[in-house]
């Protein structure tokens, strides 16, 4: 007898060469199976009148073979049967290439339900439909399941392997759901929803049976989010003093923004409550989000707890130390950089210092996470950033200490019910405000044609003492990325020479090691290079306030969301900033897309256009988080029922918290397989 976990291969039907094949597709077992949801469908139920198609269109047909079939052959040995179908209102051609036999199948008089894509503007045709007898259909007189396929698999084939296994599990699937909550929100049996999800009776079936899975992905993500968090909740934290900020604030240069504030106020509350602090603050690049983290760091100080401050990229480690370490001092904090190129005499000394507790805030890349780095007190680890880093790179820092207090701080400013989901186990603060002064980036998104007029612009703001920066993807053929170095280097080389031969160009990439790129970002941030051509890596946090304009190449090849983030660059400074986004030749929808960017520069209002425009895949490549991936439930556009199956679940797990109740063993059990990789990591 077959169970979820049963390899395909023993599924009748289906057998080893299909498996092989399923498997490309990332199908082992009868629940991959069942879960690889279609793509798409296709209503199949009603048939048209011959005389209403149009070209182009899939449709189905009811007609009569109104001729005997004729076979011959075209040039190549091809053979080819022709025979024409009418119905009451119209005649259509019929031709098979490659089905010979079809010839002595098709019959003067019978009656056929044919499938197909319809040629011809006048006279109708469909070459190698689908058809089946009126009375004995299965392909058609239904709606359809049209899957995503891959080399070696046809939708048949998929189809007939999806049928084999929803009969082959029938009796099988638990209905994870409790009883009352599938009534309250009037949801669907699970054994209607997969058969209506892959094979629908009518739209409405349809529609309910993806409600309820839907339903039940949203469902499970949020049981298992929550579980991580209230085991989390049981533990102590780093205990904090309430000590007034005053102290801090006056020692800052500028008045926070009243959205700076809450943030900090946020964090205190948290740290002051006896458990580990677990939160977001997200904020739009600019937003000033490490103030938030340097009270915290000075908050936590005060009772003695020591700080990590942990970024992506060693630039971006090294610009927050220079910010900080003078802010630190003058509030007599001590503080330490810690990166891969740290001399070895200076990282014993640091490790001594953080070991000892003599040092209070050490800032660094993912070098502050390995094995040798022991801190004497930590109480707080910041990680800036946050979509560079996953669950378990978080996990692992924070397994450098008991529970300490962790800050996320996040730039890619999501839709809050996604955060909800991505980030469900921390709480969020939104720094929602700008500080004061900041002026728009002025954005254009340009043809090729406009190159000439761009160079020109970019040379008078050099001349006007401005910086530039140019950001170009890497462009490959088909599946193979060039070679990054190669590929940025030629194409600096050529505007040096052919374009800009007058002007400064230096080059940055990320095959560079961490020294080369700290000189070159050195260089410019001093001005001594008047254009910064480079790969994506500026796009994190770098400050160079007298750079007033960014240009990216094949802009239509990034997510809106990372070029708001590029956008960021410029308009740090006191003068006027301009994006410009070049694409070569631009589409309708690359037209749209970059015109959000011209539109707006508010990053949540141009991340929920990327949400809807590109799902939330793009955001973060799901697993990296080690969350579990949504399979059907689409998250830009199943927003209320996310709401709805949250509060479900919020409302189960106050009556059963930790879901220890018999009848919500198939629940829990659920939960446990999907968060199995996370929940290792997080414990
Ligand atoms: P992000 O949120 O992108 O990390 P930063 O923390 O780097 O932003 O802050 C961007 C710039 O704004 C920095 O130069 C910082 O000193 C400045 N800044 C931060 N908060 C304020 C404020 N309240 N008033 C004026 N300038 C501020
Ligand atoms: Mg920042």
């Amino acid at each position: 007898m077959a169970e979820l976990s049963t390899n395909v291969r023993y599924i009748k039907g289906i057998g080893e060469t299909r498996a092989k094949a399923l498997e490309k597709l990332g199908i082992t077992t009868l629940r991959d199976l069942i879960s690889y949801f279609p793509r798409t469908y296709e209503d199949r139920t009603l048939t048209r009148p011959i005389r209403d198609l149009t070209e182009g269109e899939n449709v189905c047909v009811r007609a009569m073979i109104a001729a005997d079939p004729t076979a011959h052959r075209i040039p190549g040995g091809r053979p080819i049967v022709r025979t024409r179908a009418v119905d009451e209102t119209g005649t259509l051609d019929v031709v098979f290439f490659n089905q010979e036999y079809r010839k002595n199948s098709l019959h003067r008089g019978e009656i056929y339900i044919f499938y197909g894509k319809v040629e011809g503007q006048r006279r109708h045709q469909m070459v190698n439909p689908l058809l089946e007898p009126e009375g004995r259909q299965h392909l058609t007189g239904r709606i359809m399941p049209i899957y995503s396929l891959t080399a070696g698999i046809s939708q048949l084939m998929l189809t007939q392997a999806v049928r084999q296994g929803l009969d082959a599990c029938r009796e099988l699937l638990p209905d994870v759901l409790p009883d009352e909550v599938r009534r309250e929100h009037r949801l669907c049996y699970i054994n209607y929803a997969y058969e209506n999800v892959h094979f629908p009776d009518s739209p409405e079936a349809l529609t309910q049976a993806r409600r309820r899975l839907a339903f039940e992905e949203l469902f499970l993500l949020t049981c298992g989010l929550r579980l991580l968090r209230s085991r989390r909740e049981d533990v102590f934290g780093p205990v904090c003093r309430k000590v007034s900020m005053d102290l801090f604030y006056n020692a800052l240069p500028f008045t926070l923004t009243d959205a700076q504030r809450r943030a900090v106020e946020d964090t205190i509350g948290d740290m002051t409550a006896g458990r580990p602090m677990n939160r977001l603050c997200q904020g739009d690049v600019g937003s000033g989000k490490t103030m938030v983290a340097a009270a915290c760091i000075w908050f936590a100080a005060q009772s003695g707890w020591q700080s990590a401050l942990m970024a992506p990229t060693e630039i971006l480690a090294r610009q927050h130390f220079e910010t900080l370490s003078p802010l630190m001092a003058r509030l007599g904090l001590t503080c330490a950089l810690l990166t891969g190129s740290t001399r070895s005499k200076e990282r014993r000394e640091t490790l001594a210092g953080l070991a000892g507790g003599t040092i209070d805030l050490c800032i660094g890349t993912h070098a502050l996470l390995t094995g040798d780095v022991q801190y004497g007190r930590l109480g707080l680890v910041v990680t800036d950033e946050q979509h560079r880093f996953g669950v378990n790179q978080r996990a692992a820092l924070s397994q450098k200490a008991e529970a300490p207090h962790m800050l996320v701080l996040s730039a890619t400013p999501i839709p809050r019910t996604l955060a909800l989901v991505i980030y469900g186990d921390l709480d969020v603060s939104v720094i929602d405000q700008l500080p004061p002064g900041r002026q728009k980036v002025d954005t254009f998104a340009l043809g090729e044609s406009y190159r000439p007029r761009v160079n020109a612009f970019l040379r008078k703001q050099v001349q006007e003492g401005h910086q530039v920066f140019i950001v170009c993807p890497l462009v490959g053929d088909g599946d193979t990325l060039p070679d990054e170095r190669k590929a940025v280097t030629a194409y600096a080389k050529k505007l040096q020479e052919e374009t800009f031969p007058d002007l400064r160009v230096s080059v940055l990439h990320g095959k560079m090691k961490p020294k080369e790129k700290e000189k070159v970002m050195e260089t410019f941030a001093a001005g001594e290079s008047d254009i910064l051509v480079s790969t994506t890596v500026v796009e994190v946090g770098v400050d160079v306030p007298n750079a007033t304009c960014m240009v990216v190449e094949n802009a239509e090849r990034f997510g809106l969301s990372q070029l708001h983030q590029l956008r960021g660059r410029v308009g740090r400074g006191q003068a006027k900033s301009y994006c410009i986004l070049l694409s070569e030749h631009p589409s309708e929808e690359t037209r749209r897309r970059l015109k959000v960017m011209t539109r707006t520069n508010n990053g949540f209002e141009i991340s929920q256009e990327d949400l809807h425009l590109r799902g939330p895949g793009d955001f973060f490549g799901q697993r990296q988080h080690g969350l579990p991936t949504l399979k059907i439930a689409d998250l830009a556009c199943d927003m209320q029922l996310l709401e709805e199956a949250q509060s479900a679940a919020r409302a189960l797990l106050c009556r059963d918290e930790d879901l220890s109740r018999p009848e919500h063993r198939p629940l829990l059990e659920r939960v446990r397989e999907l968060f199995h990789d996370t929940a290792d990591s997080m414990n």
